[in-house]
């Protein structure tokens, strides 16, 4: 018996939040076939700045739910950064060389428009986020989640769901109720932020690092008129002017966080880009000020049963990291097709709930412990840090693989599961990459019918498979590569599991040029299981029917089946 069986009356899944996280998640399970309630206690969509970046990872995430090339198409591309000391340059560096995703290069485009586009998509499949709702209890039995929600001053909504998603940002109500602690990485800091325009010699397109006397300071353009500059604050503020705007957590007096830090002054700002900017820039003007403090923390769990941590409430990194939003994203892509095979019963469900937190929270704690991308922003601050920062600054600069490796560090598209039972295949798979665990790749694909060049990349997202979110479940994409009768064992093989697993022929016609089989390092009959989260699943040879086998009992296979 499934232990994870809904009852009849529940909502499958409960999101709680409706910040990039929570929506997300909502738009992958509605996607996967769940019935999904979103739920907010804001009465409105937050409009501040916040997270400005989507990196490539992340990109790769959104597009599997159709979003990637609006954010694309009203962004703007990232196409250097670049990272310097006083009036050195010591690096300076094209984004997206050798990537072999389909979304090189990082977009900026302000927080609340990236909500808004992802709140339209799930809008479009049905589900509108229900504002002005806070879940302030939750009671778990063996077959459903029972949620308290207060709406305004009505009498308390008591509603059911089969799994209960807390994407309610660093102070969490879900994790509280759950008694889930943090480990914490570092003491709270306070970070200043100003969007508005700069004088001076600054590219459009490229993100700067910068250090001097002062610390450390990052500036990255919004549009083609405003950047955002990011700063530690490095003594007790100024009191705040009367009017000035409120901190991104002047509500926090409600969710128990520390009262809010009064915002920067621009003299304060302009204070912090004299002394560690580029040279030469001034603030010409001001569109927001706001100062935010909080320290790292990575829960201690990720799950409670049919409860789940995605996002801020599961781990709260460093803004100036620019990595918070995007690993919200990346960890609701992780969980979305799990809990639809386990909503069904469909593999090793323990396995399988297991599995979330096993891939995505040491994500999470190497992205704290990233000491590249750490050294390099400079953002611990002091002159030990600055010292270990140029050489460590040096040594990239005569490096090209390891400059690669410290972009794709930022990007988030190099992340991968090695931990969990999901991942312990990997130990049985031989040869080749991307291994078991690792981001799919895309490659070009020939349409087998007329020819017209393309990419695989749609293909491992099942774009054209779940446009109505009535799927039948999340799909798996496996790759053969070769003739037919090369793969034919490993196809049949696939036979069980009718559209959960949808075949992708590379061959003479969709691979011509052997580009995709070069990519995935693999020989002629060999093949790719890709994950519906674009994940290597697993990969053998001709003759490897068992790697399948084994990872559908982990994953895929019915009960019935066993
Ligand atoms: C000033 C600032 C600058 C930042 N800059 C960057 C950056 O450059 N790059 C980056 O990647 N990240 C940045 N971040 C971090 C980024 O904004 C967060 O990581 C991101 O918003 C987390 O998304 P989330 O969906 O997990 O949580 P949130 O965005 O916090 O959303 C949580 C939602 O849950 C709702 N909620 C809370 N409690 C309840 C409850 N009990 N019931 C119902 N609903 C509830 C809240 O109303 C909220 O809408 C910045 C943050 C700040 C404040």
């Amino acid at each position: 018996m499934n232990p994870y069986d809904i009852a009849g009356e529940a909502t499958d899944v409960l999101v709680v939040g409706a910040g990039p996280a929570g929506l997300s998640l909502a738009i992958n399970c509605r996607r996967f076939g769940l019935s999904v309630r979103v739920i907010d206690r804001h009465p409105e969509p937050d409009r501040t700045s916040r997270a400005l970046a989507v990196w490539s990872g992340s990109l790769e995430a959104l597009s599997a739910v159709g979003v990637a090339e609006d954010i694309r198409a009203e962004g703007l591309t990232i196409g250097r950064v670049t990272v310097g000391d006083g009036a050195r340059v010591l690096l300076d560096e094209e984004t997206g060389v050798d990537h072999a995703g389909p979304f090189p290069q990082p977009v900026i485009l302000p927080q609340w428009r990236t909500e808004q586009i992802l709140a339209d998509r799930l809008a479009a499949l049905g589900v509108r986020v229900e504002r002005g709702v806070a879940l302030v209890a939750i009671d778990q039995e063996r077959d459903r989640v029972f949620a308290t929600l207060h709406h305004g001053e009505d009498t308390p909504e008591r509603a059911v769901a089969g799994f209960v998603v807390g994407c309610d940002g660093g102070a969490s109500a879900v994790r509280h109720l759950l008694e889930i602690e943090a480990e914490d990485f570092s003491d709270p800091e306070t970070h200043v932020f100003c969007d508005g325009r700069i004088e001076g010699p600054l590219q459009p397109g490229t993100l700067y690092l910068w250090s001097g006397e002062g610390g450390s300071i990052a500036l990255s353009p919004i549009d083609g008129e405003t950047w955002r500059m990011t700063a530690r604050r490095q003594a007790a503020p100024p009191p705040a002017p009367s009017g000035s705007h409120p901190g991104p957590d002047a509500d926090g007096a409600a969710t128990g966080e520390p009262p809010p830090e009064p915002p920067p002054t621009r003299e304060e700002m302009q204070h912090y880009l004299t002394l560690s900017g580029p040279p030469g820039l001034s603030i010409a003007s001001v569109s927001w000020l706001a100062a935010y403090r909080a320290g790292e923390f990575v829960a201690e769990r990720y799950r409670d049963g049919r409860c789940y941590l995605v996002g801020d409430a599961a781990h709260v990194l460093s803004p100036t990291g620019g990595q918070g939003l995007n690993m919200g994203i990346m960890d609701a892509a992780n969980l979305a097709w799990k809990l639809a095979q386990i909503a069904r019963g469909r593999g090793d469900v323990q396995a399988l709930a297991d599995s979330y937190e096993a891939e995505r929270r040491p994500i999470a704690k190497a992205v704290i412990e990233s000491s590249l991308v750490r050294l390099l922003a400079g953002f611990a601050g002091g002159i030990v840090a600055r010292t270990t920062r140029d050489v460590a600054v040096k040594a990239l600069s005569r490096l090209a693989p390891l400059r690669r490796r410290m972009l794709a560090d930022l990007a988030d598209s190099a992340a991968s599961y090695r931990e969990g039972a999901l991942a312990g295949l990997r130990r049985m798979v031989t040869a080749g990459t991307p291994t078991v665990g690792e981001r799919a790749l895309d490659a070009p694909y020939h349409d087998p019918e007329t020819g017209k060049a393309g990419s695989l990349w749609p293909l491992l997202c099942g774009l054209d498979a779940r446009e109505t979110g009535k799927s039948d479940g999340p799909v798996h994409t496996l790759l053969l590569f070769g003739d037919a009768t090369a793969t034919r064992a490993i196809a049949l093989s696939v036979e069980e599991f009718g559209p959960a697993v949808r075949i992708v022929q590379l061959d003479a016609v969709t691979d011509p040029d052997g580009e995709a089989a070069r990519r995935y390092t693999v020989d002629p009959g060999g093949w790719v299981l890709v994950r519906p989260d674009q994940v290597v699943g697993t990969r053998g040879g001709p003759l490897d029917v068992g790697l399948i086998d084994s990872y559908a009992e982990l994953a895929l296979r019915l009960p019935e089946a066993r």
